[in-house]
């Protein structure tokens, strides 16, 4: 077992490396703050970051489509129905969970009490957006008309909706479609399909070899995107009491939902120890806090998930690209949050009716933002639409997004993990007897 020894090591060399990525990257950023650098400066300086965050999502794609379609060929179709039936069950009961906790807390908070700190500064463009448009657009997405197109681009209200830094990005919902059908299909095609499975699992092999290597690159770009951020950040100082509150708000939500809440619903189904889960997946929850996104943070969520936590790869690839595009728990309890904040800075009382449609309409919010920097801020005007809200507040909450971001990003991450490993648990009986079947279609013949 000196094998297991060194793999340790080398497991706990990297995870030493990436915390002390991030403590060096606060020291560095708070060091160079004083020093004013210019935007152009400062990007000069997080370049090492951006590579980072290039590299990772260069991979998201082949990952979601080769992961999907060999994860779901690989198990007949009836275990990857009631696979994917657990994996929907429980990322709907833990969103509205974590939407329910957030209502909770914004309430008794009441950070928008009082009349507002700062003038609203419109910018004005901000269109309204129609809660029904936003759900069609969900839909839509489901289905791409160009497979192609869909790689690059996907339509929703994000493009109405300006914000810097991020950029529509992959068509994520539609590739998980129909790499699930896809996957479907071919595992259904005996032989004939052989060829096509055979690739699919070699492709995923090798995008999981590359990850393999840009993993030894991650803890660098992890410091300088997050030196960069820190230096770049605006002065804390000119934070509004409100604001402060809201952001206190959002980070009590997340902690209980991430630190207390979901590791109890683990615990509660497996038995066993979810913070031992959890410090496996160190690795990937700081990749999300440096990335701010849980697509770029896909490769190094399977590879914690997979080589630290032994989880089932025909879980793994079956459930994490659909959580990393559907399951945001932290999304969802910020733009409850978030809503209900707007509704006290401007005196309006929310009925009981009001606060479920924000519940569903949150929930619906996290579902259509992808996992880009910033998503959910922009998914945020359905929520408030839908109850009337003026949409250009959201500017009100801009100002601390870059960092509400991580952490949602990060809570986000922290749901798809836990929710393999209790998927995985689950369906332990499926899973045995497709071994003692010798069912693995990829293999078979
Ligand atoms: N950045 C988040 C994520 O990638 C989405 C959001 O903006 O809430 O998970």
């Amino acid at each position: 077992s000196r094998d297991s020894v060194k793999g340790f090591l080398k497991r706990n060399l990297f995870v030493l490396f990436t915390v002390a990525a991030v403590a060096l990257g606060v020291i560095l950023g708070f060091a160079l703050r004083p020093h004013n650098l210019s935007l152009r400066e400062i990007k000069y300086f997080a370049f090492p970051g951006e590579l980072l965050m290039r590299m990772l999502q260069m991979l998201v794609l082949p990952l979601i489509v080769s992961s999907l379609v060999t994860g779901i060929s690989s198990l007949d179709s009836k275990a990857s129905g009631k696979m994917g039936v657990r994996a929907v069950i429980y990322y709907m009961v833990t969103t509205l969970i974590a939407v329910f906790i957030g209502i909770v807390i914004v309430i008794i908070i009441r950070p928008g009490k009082g009349s507002r700190d700062s003038p609203v500064t419109n910018s004005g463009n901000i269109e309204p957006v129609q809660a029904a448009d936003a759900f069609l657009d969900l839909i839509r997405n489901m289905f791409p008309p160009n497979l192609v197109e869909a790689c690059f681009k996907q339509e929703t209200v994000e493009e109405r909706v300006p914000v810097s830094g991020s950029s529509a990005g992959v068509n994520a919902l539609g590739l998980v479609v129909f790499s699930m059908c896809f996957g479907l299909v071919i595992g259904n095609m005996k032989q004939q399909g052989q060829a096509l499975r055979d690739f699919f699992d070699c492709l995923n092999e090798a995008i999981m070899r590359l990850v393999a290597i840009i993993i030894w690159y991650a803890p660098l770009g992890i410091l300088f995107l997050i030196a960069g951020k820190i230096v770049e950040m605006k002065d804390l100082a000119e934070m509004g009491s409100q604001l402060g509150m809201y952001t206190v708000s959002v980070i009590v939500g997340l902690l209980i939902h991430g630190l207390f809440v979901l590791p109890l619903l683990y615990f509660l189904v497996t038995r066993r120890n979810p913070y031992t889960f959890i410090g496996g997946l160190l690795q990937a929850l700081i990749t999300a806090l440096g990335t701010s996104s849980s697509s770029a943070t896909l490769p190094i969520t399977f590879r914690c998930l997979e080589e630290n936590n032994h989880v089932d790869k025909r879980v793994t690839r079956f459930v994490l690209p659909v959580g990393a595009t559907i399951n945001m728990d932290g999304t969802a309890l910020y733009e409850a949050v978030a809503a209900i904040f707007i509704a006290q800075v401007n005196d309006m009382d929310l009925n009981f009716g009001q606060i479920l449609t924000i519940s569903i309409t949150a929930t619906a919010a996290s579902i259509g933002a992808a996992g880009i920097p910033q998503a959910g801020l922009v998914t945020m005007v359905i929520v408030l639409t839908s109850v009337g809200l003026p949409t250009e507040d959201i500017t009100l909450i801009i100002a601390v997004d870059w960092f509400l971001d991580r952490l949602r990003t990060t809570t986000n991450v922290l749901g798809d993990s836990l929710g393999a490993g209790i998927v995985e648990h689950l369906s332990r009986g499926e899973l045995q007897n497709q071994d003692a079947e010798g069912h693995d279609s990829v293999i078979e013949e």
